[in-house]
């Protein structure tokens, strides 16, 4: 590592800020890898002016540039994966193949956002009254303030920050605590492409401080946020009291519905990657298995005889299949959610036990829990780590009920030979994805993201629709 600390980019300059914050690597904590400013209030002061000066240039800024802009920074990613991905890997503890895999995506969504550059439209619409025209344009919103989790270090800044430029707007993002290092390759990549001073600020710190000094702004005219519910509420509150527009993605409990028709090997291999990969640290993690009498059996010895078989360890060892939980207080919630389990009564088929490696992390066994129900605290909370229960069920309906029966609704699963009841499940679950046959986990760039109930607030992110969120309808009437 070294002595270099990574700046805050305000105005256009890189600032030192006040202290300064070690990103440790979860797989190993004695591995430092880097120290990162955080910025003062009046850094995130300084962020937010520097943003709304230079909005109403930017906001008229050629589509040619808005796309150049875009396309490098895809290109440099895209080139760049296995070093970016890497450095994912090492901070937040997915595997390299993941790290790599979500730098890709990043590179993706930098690319999908530069084609929409050049497919900016609006419309033209006659008027109720003869000789008049009516036409219907999207504008930038001005400031938006991005705030971003920890679970998808790159694609998540990305795929808030590509139609934030895309659209003309100006961005001051503050990414989570626990990654600032990919957060900060994405901020200076899009800087060297040629982003111009104060369109895009970074201003790393904790959501107590710096994120709430970006809430309280009324300058900040948009606010897109990724992460709790708890923190979710806040940005309501905050935005509701300034009048502005917001956007919010949170958690999930998402279940994968497993019928006696499934072909078992789909539905063990759905249920293992949608609630352990990425050491089930996503909002669509597959935490319930509702799973019918018929294959119950069956369904959870395969599981369980293929979870025993995972490789946990160090992030970046090619033989790892799953990592280590991003940090102690998330092991820590994990390893208290495993007692609830066995204090409500659910059996602990496999896993839930700490492990030690060569070097020091955050290393859990994938727990499966069964004999459980929909009413437990396990089956009511996310968790956010590499624990899922199953619940049995008599039939369809009683799994799609046990589905729906949740605060949450981003992401639904069913695995099923049955054109019937995939047609059924697809239409009725209340989820803002639906997944047949697939994971719950694992979702493409450039069509809508989003959840229904408590998973989400406002409009979807990704693909074309990304345009409602970072944009103002302006409806202009014209009589010559
Ligand atoms: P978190 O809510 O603790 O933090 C998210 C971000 O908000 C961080 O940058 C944090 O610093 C900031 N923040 C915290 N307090 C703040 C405040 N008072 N004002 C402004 N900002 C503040 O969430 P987390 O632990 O980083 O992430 C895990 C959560 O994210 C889980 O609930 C997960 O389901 C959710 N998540 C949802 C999606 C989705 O698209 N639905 C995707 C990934 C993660």
């Amino acid at each position: 590592m070294s002595d270099e600390v990574k700046r805050n980019l305000i105005a256009g300059e890189w600032r030192a800020g006040g202290d300064a914050v070690a990103n440790i690597n979860p797989s190993d904590t004695n591995d430092v890898i880097g120290n990162y400013a955080v910025a003062s209030i009046e850094d995130v002061t300084a962020a937010i002016r520097a943003a709304e000066d230079s909005a109403a240039d930017w906001g008229l800024s050629g589509i040619q540039q808005r796309h150049d802009i875009l396309q490098k920074a895809s290109t440099e990613i895209f080139e760049r994966r296995e070093e970016i991905g890497r450095l994912l890997s090492r901070e937040e503890g997915k595997t390299l193949a993941e790290g790599i895999a979500e730098t890709t995506r990043a590179a993706q969504i930098f690319g999908f956002f530069a084609g929409e550059c050049l497919r900016l439209k609006g419309e033209k619409l006659a008027s109720v009254r003869p000789g008049v025209e009516v036409e219907i344009s999207r504008e930038p919103v001005g400031v938006v303030g991005v705030i971003t989790p920890w679970n998808f270090p790159i694609a998540l800044p990305a795929w808030k920050i590509a139609p934030a430029i895309c659209y003309g707007n100006t961005v001051v993002f503050k990414p989570a605590e626990l990654v600032p290092g990919c957060a900060w390759e994405i901020v200076e990549i899009l800087h060297r492409a040629g982003m111009p001073p104060g369109t895009l600020n970074l201003v790393n710190g904790p959501g107590s401080v710096v994120g709430q000094a970006i809430l309280d702004s009324p300058r900040v005219r948009a606010i897109t946020f990724t992460g709790s519910h708890t923190t979710g509420s806040l940005v309501a509150h905050a935005s509701v009291k300034v009048m502005r527009k917001f956007q919010l993605e949170m958690g999930g409990k998402n279940p994968l519905v497993v019928l006696d028709d499934a072909d078992l090997e789909t539905a063990v291999d759905c249920a293992v990657n949608g609630a352990f990969y990425s050491t089930g640290q996503r909002c669509t993690a597959s935490s319930r298995l509702v799973v019918t009498e018929g294959i119950y059996a069956r369904f959870v010895e395969a599981c369980a005889e293929r979870l025993q078989k995972l490789v946990v360890g160090n992030a970046l060892d090619e033989v790892t299949d799953i990592g280590p939980v991003v940090d102690d207080t998330q092991l820590q919630q994990d390893l208290r959610y495993i007692e609830i389990g066995r204090k409500e009564g659910a059996a602990l088929r496999v896993g839930g036990e700490l492990l030690q490696r060569d070097e020091p992390g955050f290393y859990l066994q994938p727990a499966l829990f069964t004999d459980t129900t929909n009413e437990m605290q396990i089956n009511r909370d996310e968790i956010f780590g590499p624990v899922a229960s199953v619940i049995r069920v008599k039939d369809y309906d009683e799994a799609l009920h046990v589905a729906n029966d949740t605060e949450f609704g981003l992401s639904a699963g069913i695995c099923t030979t049955s054109l019937k009841h995939a047609a059924h499940f697809r239409r009725n679950a209340q989820a803002g994805m639906v997944m047949v046959n697939l994971p719950t986990a694992g979702v493409d760039y450039h069509v809508p993201f989003g959840g229904m109930k408590g998973s989400s607030f406002g409009p979807r992110e990704q693909g074309s629709y990304a345009a409602e969120f970072h944009t103002s309808v302006k409806t202009a009437y014209m009589s010559p």
